[in-house]
């Protein structure tokens, strides 16, 4: 047990923690009647809401919708079935699902230049499988990341109970990382991949990309290689899509992949939903995959928003991505001065919107992660590449990941990055009192409250809309 919390140990390094759910019941969450428990839980949403006004959200996956994106979440559309391609669907009832998914369609090729996209895959996980499913067959050598070296659970090896490994029976051999320049290293993905031939084991799939994806990927540098043996290159979006939309990170299409994978809600500031971009020539096994491989319905409710935030991301996309690395520049920077181990600071600390720091000085990424939400900072303890030959594990690596997308979508800027880095610095390193340091966060947050880079912010960033 740590404090309330019975640990369940899952695999090697991944242990998760499930809540006590006697504590639960102590504090009443078991409830007698049907309206109490309806009562609560829409209680709990608006605490949450209120929450989440207060904190300074430093999640590298988060972002935050405009009104706009959040009033498509609320319309009939998610309540709707849509199977099939625009045009051609199994159901009916579909004509303005249609040209919203066309619309949808049209903004996505805009925004990645790309020949042919599928926006049905509802997350990155999915968009994922998806790829897998159209380029491979189980048993096939996939090459990714390892998890501490970055690489995200969709690319891990079956024993760890990984997408790739266990949901599409794909081999995993890992791309190795340079640890100082937190990127893969060129030489040596060469000598494997030669040598993965030489053993009759080609990859017949390369996937770049990784949750903690501080710098660009070589993977101009790597797609001819791989496709001479074979493989097809996928690149994963997830986290830097919205950079790559504004034009300020890698041009993968460009680079040689021949798909890519989309997350829509990490740096590109839509609805949780997903997506492929590829190559008119993949267009049917892509296609097929989606459905009837992957999905029935589609989340169209997430696709309009989806749809809104392309919009969004056209108009105002540039600017916010320029920002968004601009502040994780200077968040890395203001860290650093107030003796923070920032990883990659001879390379300006990162060229996205994440930043990496080894915390070991101070504490398990686990501790720090949760001293800094008492003070309402959210963040996430984060494997570092060489945590499991230290003996450390995902309860408490010895990292902590963050991420500037949310907070600069608030409007935050580089003068605000020096003002979180101090709070930051009072909670772990001056050891203040977390509620001290949690009211003057509060005070900071006030002016915080609107979306940026939207056409139309009303409604407050965090505002809880009723409309029972
Ligand atoms: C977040 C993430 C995913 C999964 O995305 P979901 O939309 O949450 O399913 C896939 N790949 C990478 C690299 C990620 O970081």
């Amino acid at each position: 047990m740590i404090g309330r919390f019975p640990l369940i140990k899952l695999s090697l390094f991944q242990t998760f923690i499930l809540p006590d759910l006697n504590e639960y019941r102590r504090e009443g969450l078991y409830m007698s009647s049907p309206r109490e428990y309806y009562v609560k839980t829409l209680d709990l949403l608006q605490q949450h809401h209120k929450w989440f006004r207060e904190t300074i959200p430093l999640i590298a996956s988060e972002n935050i919708p405009s009104p706009a994106v959040r009033e498509a979440l609320a319309t009939d559309f998610g309540n709707r079935y849509a199977e099939g391609w625009p045009g051609e669907r199994v159901y009916a009832g579909c004509q303005y699902i249609d040209q919203v998914e066309l619309v949808c369609i049209d903004l996505v090729k805009k925004l990645f230049k790309a020949e042919f996209v599928d926006v049905r895959p509802i997350s990155g996980v999915v968009s994922n499988l998806v790829v897998y499913t159209a380029f491979t067959e189980p048993g096939d050598v996939m090459m990714a990341l390892s998890i501490p070296c970055g690489g995200h659970i969709t690319m891990g090896k079956k024993k760890l109970g990984g997408t790739a490994g266990a949901v599409h029976g794909l081999v995993v051999e890992y791309l190795p990382l340079d640890y100082k320049e937190l990127n893969i290293d060129i030489d040596r993905a060469k000598q494997r991949i030669a040598k993965l031939a030489r053993e009759g084991r080609s990859p017949k799939l390369a996937m770049f990309g990784a949750s903690v994806f501080p710098f660009p990927h070589p993977v101009k540098e790597l797609a001819e290689t791989f496709h001479e043996v074979g493989a097809t290159v996928a690149y994963d979006a997830a986290h830097v899509a919205g950079l790559i939309a504004g034009g300020c990170f890698q041009d993968p299409l460009r680079e040689g992949a021949d798909a890519v994978t989309l997350s829509t809600h990490k740096t590109l500031f839509g609805p949780q939903h997903g997506g492929v971009l590829s190559w008119e020539r993949h267009a049917d096994k892509i296609k097929r995959a989606a459905f009837p491989g992957m999905i029935s319905n589609h989340h169209l409710h997430a696709l309009a928003g989806v749809t809104i935030a392309c919009a969004e991301m056209l108009e105002f996309g540039e600017e916010y991505t320029h920002q968004v690395i601009r502040n994780s520049k200077a968040l890395g920077q203001a860290l650093y001065e107030r003796g923070f181990n920032v990883l990659a600071e001879h390379k300006g600390f990162t060229e996205s919107h994440v930043l990496l720091i080894d915390i070991t000085k101070h504490g398990d990424g686990g501790t720090i992660e949760g001293q800094l939400e008492k003070a309402d900072i959210i963040i996430n303890r984060n494997l570092l590449p060489w945590d499991i030959k230290e003996g450390r594990h995902f309860i408490n690596p010895g990292g902590i990941r963050l991420g500037t997308s949310e907070i600069t979508r608030l409007g935050m800027k580089e003068s605000e990055m020096e003002e979180i880095a101090e709070f930051i610095k009072r909670v772990i390193i001056d050891k203040e009192d977390a509620e001290k340091v949690k009211s003057d966060v509060r005070a900071f947050r006030r002016d915080y409250q609107k979306v940026h880079y939207c056409f139309e912010n009303a409604t407050e960033a965090y505002e809880y809309v009723r409309i029972r």
